[in-house]
């Protein structure tokens, strides 16, 4: 049960305390605004705009998640969403990717790669450099989309068949499937770390947190 509330719970940490779906919001969105202050993702009066290149459910999912909460604090947060001429990108990378991203590097000796991997890295498009931010840096798939189940932001009947519990493989569901058949190696240690990351919970954010330590101050 909801320690504070005593309702069925629908998220359970590793140190097995349990929240239910209104404290899971709660939750959800004061982690999104400590991650955003932390790493200073936004500036007064910036301009986002949400990116997502992949084109699979899940990066869908996400974006629209994403979308969401960012309206939803968009004054807390003195920033305007916007479809182009934007000061500042938003993507949907999670710990997953980033962890997975982090390995890649390792494993495929692309080191260079890493420092694409903070929670803010800069990319040339066309002419000008533009600043890409990572608020969901420091939130696992299965949280965002749980998110996304109980704020209704997808139709329910795409995540009914999918059950939400921390080390669940989403590679497994199907839903990471789509559109990454492209990259096998990256989809090999996605799968890798959902593997590990049930015997071992939290190793995804260890990898990430492991890596902050280093390489970003
Ligand atoms: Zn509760």
């Amino acid at each position: 049960m909801c320690k504070r509330c005593e309702m069925l719970p629908v998220w359970e940490f590793t140190n097995k305390r349990k929240l239910c779906a209104s404290c899971f919001s709660r939750y959800f969105e004061k982690k999104f605004l400590n991650t955003v202050r932390k790493f200073k993702l936004f500036s007064a009066c910036d301009k986002v705009q949400v990116k997502c290149e992949s084109e699979d459910k899940l990066s869908e999912i996400k974006r629209q998640t994403l979308s969401f909460v960012l309206e939803k604090m968009r004054a807390k947060l003195n920033i305007a969403l916007v479809k182009r001429n934007a000061t500042k990108k938003a993507s949907v990378d999670s710990v997953d990717n980033i962890a997975s991203c982090l390995l890649d590097c390792f494993v495929n000796k692309r080191l260079r790669n890493m420092k694409r991997c903070g929670p803010i890295r800069k990319e040339k498009i066309g002419k000008r450099w533009i600043t890409i931010v990572k608020p969901f840096y420091l939130f696992l798939d299965a949280e965002i989309l749980l998110y996304a189940k109980i704020k209704k932001i997808v139709k329910p009947n795409i995540l009914q068949q999918w059950p939400f519990r921390p080390g669940e493989s989403f590679m497994l569901s199907g839903l990471r499937e789509v559109g990454e058949s492209k990259n096998k190696m990256r989809k090999k240690l996605l799968l890798f770390l959902d593997e590990l990351e049930k015997k071992h919970p939290e190793v995804k954010h260890a990898i990430v947190q492991g890596y902050l330590s280093v390489y970003v101050t």
